[in-house]
C-alpha cells in the first residue's frame, strides 16, 4: 500500500534532523554543543505552573470550546489592546495548538489547489511544507543580505500572479532575527492593498526585541491592513512555553469561524490545563519574560562580537529572536567545503557543534546559530568554530 501523494514531496525539519543527531552523539558520549534548538532555555515561569496545576485541582480537565476558552480569548483581546492598541471581538481569535497548527489551520481554510503563498526566503522551515500540505503553492522570493534579507515592495509586486492569495511576514525574524520598521511595513503593505492580498503576520518573537524599537504589527498601520491581516502569535517563545503547545490567530471574522470548525474536527481544543497556564501568562507578572529578554540580549552582544571575528564569517547584528544567521560561504570554501552543508556536517563530527545549514531556510551560504544556550556554552562554540576553521584553512 502506497503513501499519499502529499507526504511524499514533504521535506523533514532541518532543525530537528541536526537536534537529533547532536543528540545521538551526546547520547555516545560526546561533548556536543547543540546551537540548534528553537526554543528558550528558561524554565517556564513558576506562577504559570502553579495556575496549571490548579486547573487541574479545580476540574478543568474537559474538552473546552474549539476555539479556546473565553478567558483566555479576553486575556489576549487584551494583550493586543495594551500592546498594539487593536480591538478585536472574540469571533476574531482563535486559540490552538500552538502558532504552528494555527497557521497550519489557516492555509487549509484559505487556499485551493495552486493557490500561491508568497514566502520571503530565508524562511522558518515549516511555511512552505505547511502551504503544500494545504495544496497551495509556496512562492519563494530571495532576498538580499544587503538589505538584512528582507522582502522589498518591488520584489513583492514583480512576485504577484493572479493565484495570489498571500504574503508571509514574519517580523522578528526565524531565522535571521531582522525586523521590519514601521515605513517598510507601511510599503509592503501599501502593495498587499493594492492587489488584495491577506496577509500573514507571524509575531511569536514579539517580546523578544533587543533595541529601543517597539514591535510593530502591520495590522497597526490602517483600518486596511488591520483587515487584510491574520496575526498569529503565542506563548511559546515569550514565555518559555514551547512544550504546552498554545498559540492563537487574529482576524477577520469568516476566516477565524473557518478555522474553528477546522480545529473543531482535528484538535477538538488546545488542551485545558495548557490554556489556564497562558492565561496566566497574560494575565501575570511580566518580570520574567523582561528577565529572559535581557539574558539573551546579553548574549547576542557576546556571541555577535566572537562570531565576527572569525575570518570569512560575516554577519549583521540582528534585532530580535535568539538566532544569528551568519554567512558563512567564504569560511567553507576557504576550508576545502563545496557547500556550507558539508562544513556543517564536518563541524559537528570534528569539534561537535551543531548548527543548522542555511539551505534548510532557502539560504544555502549561511548558518543559523541559536543562542538560547549558556554563554560558557556560546563561548567554548565559538572557540571550537574558530579551531575547525583554522585547522582547515
Ligand atoms: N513561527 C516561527 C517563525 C517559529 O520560529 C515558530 C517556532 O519555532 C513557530 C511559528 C511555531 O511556534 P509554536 O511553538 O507556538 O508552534
Amino acid at each position: 500500500m502506497d503513501l499519499a501523494q502529499r507526504v511524499k514531496s514533504l521535506t523533514p525539519s532541518s532543525t530537528l534532523a541536526i537536534t537529533a543527531k547532536a543528540k545521538e552523539l551526546k547520547a555516545e558520549g560526546h561533548d556536543v554543543i547543540g546551537l540548534g534548538a528553537g526554543e528558550p532555555d528558561f524554565n517556564t515561569p513558576a506562577h504559570i505552573i502553579e495556575a496549571a496545576k490548579r486547573s487541574m485541582d479545580e476540574g478543568q480537565t474537559k474538552y473546552t470550546p474549539a476555539g479556546g476558552i473565553p478567558d483566555l480569548k479576553q486575556a489576549i483581546i487584551r494583550k493586543m489592546d495594551r500592546d498594539q492598541g487593536l480591538s478585536y471581538g472574540q469571533d476574531q481569535v482563535i486559540v490552538t495548538t500552538g502558532a504552528k497548527h494555527a497557521l497550519f489551520t489557516l492555509f487549509q481554510v484559505l487556499l485551493n489547489k495552486d493557490d500561491e503563498v508568497i514566502v520571503p526566503a530565508p524562511y522558518w522551515v515549516s511555511y512552505p511544507e505547511q502551504i503544500k500540505l494545504a495544496e497551495g503553492r509556496p512562492i519563494i522570493v530571495e532576498t538580499e543580505e544587503e538589505q538584512q534579507f528582507k522582502l522589498t515592495p518591488e520584489k513583492l509586486k514583480q512576485s504577484i500572479t493572479e493565484k495570489t492569495k498571500a504574503v508571509i511576514i514574519n517580523s522578528p525574524s526565524n531565522p535571521t532575527g531582522m525586523m521590519y520598521s514601521k515605513e517598510e511595513l507601511q510599503a509592503l503593505g501599501e502593495v498587499c492593498i493594492e492587489h488584495d492580498l491577506l496577509i500573514v503576520s507571524d509575531e511569536i518573537y514579539e517580546k523578544l526585541i533587543y533595541t529601543s524599537e517597539p514591535h510593530v504589527s502591520i495590522a497597526q498601520l490602517s483600518d486596511d491592513l488591520y483587515e487584510q491581516t491574520v496575526v498569529i502569535n503565542g506563548v511559546s517563545k515569550s514565555h518559555s512555553m514551547t512544550g504546552w503547545r498554545i498559540g492563537y490567530a487574529l482576524g477577520r471574522r469568516d476566516i477565524i469561524k473557518a478555522m474553528t470548525n477546522m480545529a473543531s474536527h482535528s484538535t477538538s481544543n488546545p488542551t485545558s490545563i495548557a490554556q489556564y497556564g497562558a492565561l496566566a501568562a497574560y494575565e501575570g507578572s511580566n518580570e520574567q519574560v523582561e528577565e529572559m529578554r535581557n539574558a539573551f540580549k546579553d548574549r547576542l552582544n557576546q556571541l555577535h562580537g566572537w562570531l565576527v571575528d572569525i575570518p570569512g564569517v560575516y554577519c549583521e547584528k540582528p534585532k530580535g529572536a535568539f538566532y544569528l544567521f551568519p554567512n558563512v560561504k567564504e569560511a567553507s570554501s576557504s576550508c576545502g567545503f563545496d557547500e556550507v552543508d558539508g562544513f556543517v556536517t564536518a563541524l559537528l563530527d570534528e569539534e561537535k557543534v551543531a548548527l543548522v545549514p542555511g539551505s534548510g531556510f532557502g539560504s544555502p551560504d549561511n548558518v543559523r546559530l541559536s543562542y538560547a544556550t549558556s554563554l560558557d556554552q556560546l563561548e567554548e562554540a565559538s572557540k571550537r568554530i574558530k579551531r575547525f576553521i583554522e585547522k582547515h584553512q
